[in-house]
């Protein structure tokens, strides 16, 4: 009997305050009072995180919906997300982690802009991310397309990704893969289960060794090679290949 008892790809709940340097630099979540940014302040605090020649549009839509930003060092459980105003007087804040690559910081940005603008038009009447929200980012994210300002084989990938967006870049495993080659990461030695050869062994880091099978859409038949159990590993899990 098959199983799905392995998400290796959610990410597990931690709780963690934004970076210092957000905090001082452009808003505190702590803070109740509104505060208010000019659009040349947000354009240079996002800046460094963002691929150049985009700062300046992402900046004059964060002023145009009247937006608080909160940037994040890193968190585990999100990239990104959109709040309305808790108080009178505050702005609907967006957060953001500084630790995306700017491509991912990109996308992000906007689907959390995304947001910002459904809610402005019908505040909770509609899906998070219904037919609304799919339109707002289509038409956010096409601003930049055709531009230079994603390497080729990536654009590809987000034109791909924008004809039926889904609700995270994470649902789209080839656009996430091109993602992750722009990550500041060492090299960890580890690969997806994707690339790997149906009866490969790998190790799954902290689960154990399983038996690559068959795959299933976005997932794979694996055995764990101690049991024999089955298990569904998602294709874009990184594992340790065994000999
Ligand atoms: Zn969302």
């Amino acid at each position: 009997m098959f199983r799905v008892r392995i998400r290796p790809i959610t990410p597990r709940k931690s709780i963690r305050k934004p970076a210092a340097v957000a905090a001082a630099a452009v808003s505190d979540i702590r803070q109740r009072k509104p505060l208010f940014m000019s659009e040349k302040l947000f354009r240079e605090t996002l800046e460094p995180y963002l691929p150049s020649g985009t700062a300046h549009i992402i900046a004059k839509w964060i002023e145009d919906l009247e937006l608080r930003i909160v940037l994040w060092n890193h968190r585990k459980t999100k990239y990104g997300d959109f709040r309305p105003a808790r108080n009178r007087g505050e702005r609907n804040a967006i957060s953001i982690n500084t630790s995306l690559n700017p491509y991912s910081f990109l996308l992000t940005i906007v689907h959390e802009l995304a947001h910002a603008a459904v809610y402005a038009k019908y505040g909770r009447a509609v899906k998070p991310h219904g037919e609304e929200w799919k339109q707002e980012y289509r038409t956010g994210m096409l601003v930049f397309i055709g531009r230079n300002i994603f390497p080729d084989a990536l654009e590809r990938e987000v034109a791909a990704h924008l004809k039926n967006p889904k609700a995270s870049a994470n649902a789209d495993v080839a656009l996430e893969k091109e993602l992750k080659k722009y990550d500041d990461k060492p090299d960890d030695g580890l690969v997806y289960i994707d690339d790997l050869q149906k009866g490969d062994t790998f190790l799954l880091p902290s689960k154990g060794v399983f038996i690559k099978g068959d795959k299933r859409r976005t997932r794979h038949h694996c055995t764990e090679k101690s049991t024999g159990r089955k298990f569904l590993i998602s294709g874009i899990a990184r594992v340790k290949k065994v000999k």
